[in-house]
């Protein structure tokens, strides 16, 4: 059994033996680097995880070893930051983590996509890449703030063009799943492989492209694969929430590169635009409101359509659960009694959130990742940040010294389910009926 094999049997081994994490966090980077008659050498990418391998693994390592060689020998861990393995041979042992083909949303379509004049022209240019993908426009740019259809849009693309050609490979792609592949890629030493899914793609949907801001590494080799695709005219959708040259350090050839498509911008959506949203919406959960009473909706926010749906939603569960009519008294007086409850004192809130829950604030604010204790947490970081307006940093610091951007997370993570999960709609009014 050569090396290379050996280490795909011994990782087999041990992924069944331990958690994910640290499967991913110790073993995933480490890697093989000589076998004699009674020694073993790895090449451990730091000195930290040295210390761990030593200390918590040396001998479920020894001993899976063992197993495999029928034979027992030391382990011994070198500091290595880069060990380049053929990536061909690699490629031929590791099952390459997927890239899903089919992964769209089916809910986000250019049919249920409402036209006004926010976003025709986005809309227009949209359609047309659907008509002829990788000539028309390519790469398509859309840009626009948050919450206005950036991402309806391009999955609307996407999704058209999977029902007129299944045979095309798509992938829609978050940046950040772009960047994490490729550092992982990197460690793990697979870039063969991650070269070879993302070039072979006939359409790539890249959303959010801001955050490659300042990844260096990762903006290089998005460059090689934009050329690759765009030279065999597979189409290219990117969203960003500003136009190239506001991303900062972001390297000119790539700004030239997106504005050499075609760039369209999405706006915040206009009155009439906002009442046609509100009226398809309705009709998607099969709820009827009075024109007045949208009106009243539509007046009251401007910019975000998700904050838009996320009013509507909550307005009509809370005036279900008090048995009220959606008439557009109650959505005016539900409007009007909707102060923040920004004096009220975030560890007493706190304190009534563990309450509903039934948890003491050490399980809310420590480190367990039990599955029962996420859904509580991210209320905690919801209310905190949205009711209570502390900021991200200040609801971070309350959970236990949390960074701003996990409550982000958590936050954007309850706003996206407030659309969706009755579950968490009334959850969410319990709690706030607690701290009223
Ligand atoms: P962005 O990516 O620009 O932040 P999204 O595409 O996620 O925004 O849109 C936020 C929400 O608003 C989604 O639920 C989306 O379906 C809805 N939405 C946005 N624009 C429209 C539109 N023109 N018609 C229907 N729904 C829309
Ligand atoms: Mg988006």
């Amino acid at each position: 059994m050569d090396n290379l094999k050996l280490w795909h049997k011994f990782l087999q081994t041990i992924k069944a033996k331990i958690s994910p994490e640290n499967f991913k966090a110790y073993f995933l980077k480490t890697l093989l680097k000589s076998v004699t008659e009674n020694q073993i050498v790895l090449n451990v990418p730091s000195a930290f995880i040295v210390e761990t391998l030593n200390r918590d693994y040396k001998r479920l390592i020894e001993d899976t070893f063992e197993k495999l060689l029928g034979k027992r020998a030391l382990v011994e861990f070198r500091v290595k930051e880069f060990e380049p393995v053929s990536e061909e041979e690699t490629e031929n042992f590791f099952q390459p983590p997927q890239l899903q083909p089919v992964s769209l949303n089916p809910r986000y379509t250019l049919e249920n996509f409402v036209v006004g004049p926010s976003n025709n022209v986005a809309y227009a240019a949209a359609e047309a890449v659907v008509q002829n993908p990788g000539t028309s426009y390519n790469p398509l740019f859309i840009y626009g703030g948050t919450g206005v259809g950036k991402t309806h849009l391009m999955l609307g693309i996407g999704n058209a063009i999977l029902k007129r050609k299944p045979s095309l490979k798509t992938v829609y792609c978050a940046s950040d799943k772009f960047m994490n592949d490729f550092v992982e890629a990197i460690q793990t030493h697979r870039m063969g492989d991650f070269r070879k899914r993302y070039r072979a793609l006939d359409i790539l949907l890249i959303d959010d492209i801001q955050f490659f801001s300042g990844r260096e590494g990762t903006q290089e080799e998005f460059f090689h694969t934009f050329n690759e695709l765009q030279g065999k005219n597979s189409q290219m959708v990117i969203t960003s929430d500003r136009p190239p040259h506001e991303i900062e350090k972001l390297e000119d050839r790539l700004r030239s590169r997106f504005a050499g498509g075609l760039m369209v911008d999405i706006q915040s959506p206009d009155f009439d635009t906002r009442m046609a949203i509100l009226k398809a919406k309705c009709a998607e959960q099969g709820e009827r409101l009075e024109e007045d009473a949208l009106r009243l909706l539509a007046s009251s926010l401007d910019s975000s359509i998700r904050e838009l749906e996320g009013k509507l939603m909550q307005i009509m569960q809370s005036l279900k659960l008090k048995n009220l009519p959606p008439t557009a008294e109650n959505i005016a007086s539900f409007l009007d009694q909707r102060p923040r409850k920004a004096n009220l004192d975030p560890k007493l809130a706190l304190s009534k959130i563990c309450d509903f829950f039934n948890l003491s604030l050490k399980d809310l604010t420590g480190p367990r990742r039990q599955k029962e204790l996420v859904l509580p947490r991210h209320i905690a970081m919801y209310i905190l940040s949205e009711e209570l307006q502390l900021t991200v940093e200040g609801t971070g610091k309350l959970l236990g010294g949390r960074d701003h951007t996990t409550v982000m997370h958590g936050r954007d993570k309850i706003r996206e389910l407030i659309l969706r999960d009755r579950e968490v709609q009334k959850i969410l009014i319990e709690v706030k009926n607690k701290l009223a």
